[in-house]
């Protein structure tokens, strides 16, 4: 039998329609959940009920029983249901996880140091700033360590900025293997890394900045066979209390680290903190 011209029109109008609809659910987006949902909605109400009713004239025409067409008709209609939505999902669900990828990349990038993989100081005071507030509502002790190369330029000067950055991450590394995994580290600026032991009081933390200046002392370096280096460490230790911020409390290491310098270098030197305020020791 010859297709009515009125059917032949909607069976044309569907293509444009499902093209239409594929192009703006897949612009759109939608997350997974929402997706599974809103795409046979959006098929149904617009454009699969046109399609729906092409095939089921279709199938009337050619096989002669309604039955067989209806049915016909519902099975396709499902699979095509079925396909789409699996075909979204799938998509949906790999473009989330590029972007879930893409994100933790940009973060590490934006909270880690290029050169000896140590966090950041941004990537730093993300988690130091909660530790410091968890040791001042548990009354635990923090320890901080300003740890300074001594006299970097020359070693830049002498050797080369490669061989300095080379410096710079055996003395990364030295920190790392000093420190519990709970502790927190960065490179603070050019030759200056930060520590931060947590739960740890002025014992502890002499005790581990003597053990990163040993180690440090005992470094070698296959290229410079003669090289060797020290660091300077100010160490603040003590309960903290909110008189005094994190950044207060950094300083006072800081200020502890520029003692040891001017006491001669290689050395340690001791801050307490009692009641928010750094008492030279
Ligand atoms: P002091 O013992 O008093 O700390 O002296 P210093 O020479 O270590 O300190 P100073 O601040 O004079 O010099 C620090 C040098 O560190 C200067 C700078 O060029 C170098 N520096 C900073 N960042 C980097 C880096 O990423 N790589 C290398 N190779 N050198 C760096
Ligand atoms: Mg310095
Ligand atoms: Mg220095």
């Amino acid at each position: 039998m010859p297709i009515k011209s009125t059917h032949l029109a909607l069976r044309l109008l569907c293509i444009p329609i499902m093209l239409v609809l594929i192009v703006v659910t897949h612009s759109l987006r939608v997350p997974n959940p929402i997706l599974l949902l809103i795409i046979p909605v959006v098929y149904f109400i617009s454009g699969l009920p046109i399609l729906a009713y092409t095939l089921y004239d279709s199938l009337h025409e050619m096989v002669n029983t309604t039955e067989i067409a209806r049915s016909a008709t519902v099975c396709l209609s499902l699979t095509a249901i079925i396909l789409l939505t699996g075909h979204f999902q799938v998509k949906n669900q790999a473009h989330l996880t590029n972007m879930e990828q893409r994100n933790k990349t940009l973060f590490h990038m934006a909270s880690t140091d290029k050169l000896t993989g140590a966090a950041n100081r941004h990537g730093f005071f993300d988690l130091a700033n909660t530790a410091y507030e968890n040791s001042i509502e548990l009354h635990s002790p923090l320890a901080a360590l300003f740890i300074d190369v001594d006299h970097f330029k020359m070693v830049n000067d002498t050797w080369g900025h490669s061989f300095g950055d080379q410096v710079l991450m055996r003395l990364s590394e030295v920190i790392n293997s000093c420190l519990r995994g709970s502790d927190l580290c960065c490179r603070y600026g050019g030759e200056e890394f930060l520590v931060l032991l947590l739960h740890s009081d002025c014992t502890v933390a002499c005790t581990v900045a003597e053990r990163i200046m040993e180690k440090v002392r005992s470094l070698r370096f296959p290229d410079c066979p003669n090289f060797r280096f020290t660091v300077s460490i100010g160490i603040a230790a003590g309960v903290p209390s909110d008189q005094q911020c994190l950044e207060d409390f950094i300083n006072g290491a800081d200020c502890a680290m520029y003692q040891a310098k001017k006491s001669g270098r290689d050395r340690s030197v001791l801050r307490m903190v009692m009641d928010g305020v750094n008492t030279p020791q």
